[in-house]
């Protein structure tokens, strides 16, 4: 079943590792066919370049596993909180980039410095509250960062990026590990300016229109 998905969600990952946006172990995929009420989820604990297609487990939107062997990625409550909570959101992504580490670790927000960020991701970028990884407690903090926007900053962590699809998901991963990366340089330079404030609030409308 949904071989296409799967095969999807193997090259994505070895993408972003290309990329430096992910390495090792670290990082998890999902998908929501949301009309079949099915979820595509990488399993725990393999290398993720390595992943093969067959190693994508099916579950059920309650995390009950359909198709496949071997145990979802412990991560799998923060996935299916964000499907609940946003219905405009069918893949996420999780993964440690640096930069966007660099911020989790910080736990400094990613201000709505560049356009593109309010346009495609609805503004600055939170940083969810700290909770142990797999917990209730995370999901929950993730899904109110999360809220309005396609991303957010895990503390001392990583990053969500979330799509309508896994290519959007992907996208929306590398704009922002990308726009981490500069925004850390330009501290660096000392000098860190703001868009203005009415055009922040122009592309927030956009990005509104956008999701619907
Ligand atoms: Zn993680």
């Amino acid at each position: 079943m949904y071989d296409d998905l799967k095969r999807q969600i193997v090259d994505v990952f070895r993408y972003i590792e290309e990329k430096g946006w992910n390495h090792g172990r670290a990082g998890n995929i999902s998908i929501y066919i949301r009309k079949e009420n099915r979820v595509l989820i990488t399993p725990s604990g393999v290398p993720k370049s390595k992943l093969k297609p067959e190693e994508i487990l099916v579950l059920d939107a309650e995390g009950n596993v359909i198709e496949g062997v071997g145990k979802p990625t412990i991560e799998l409550p923060m996935h299916l909180a964000i499907y609940k909570a946003y219905d405009y959101v069918n893949a996420i992504i999780h993964a440690h980039g640096i930069y966007s580490t660099t911020l989790a670790i910080a736990r400094e927000p990613l201000p709505a410095l560049i356009d593109e960020m309010i346009i495609y991701v609805g503004g600055d970028i939170r940083v969810a509250e700290y909770a142990p990884p797999g917990t209730s407690e995370l999901a929950e903090n993730i899904v109110k960062a999360l809220e309005g926007r396609k991303a957010a900053i895990i503390a001392n962590h990583g990053l969500i990026a979330c799509g309508r699809d896994l290519e959007e998901a992907t996208e929306i991963l590398g704009l922002v590990e990308r726009i981490s990366q500069a925004y850390i340089f330009a501290k660096l330079l000392g000098k860190v300016n703001l868009l203005p404030k009415e055009i922040v609030e122009l592309h927030g409308k956009t990005f509104i229109s956008r999701l619907k």
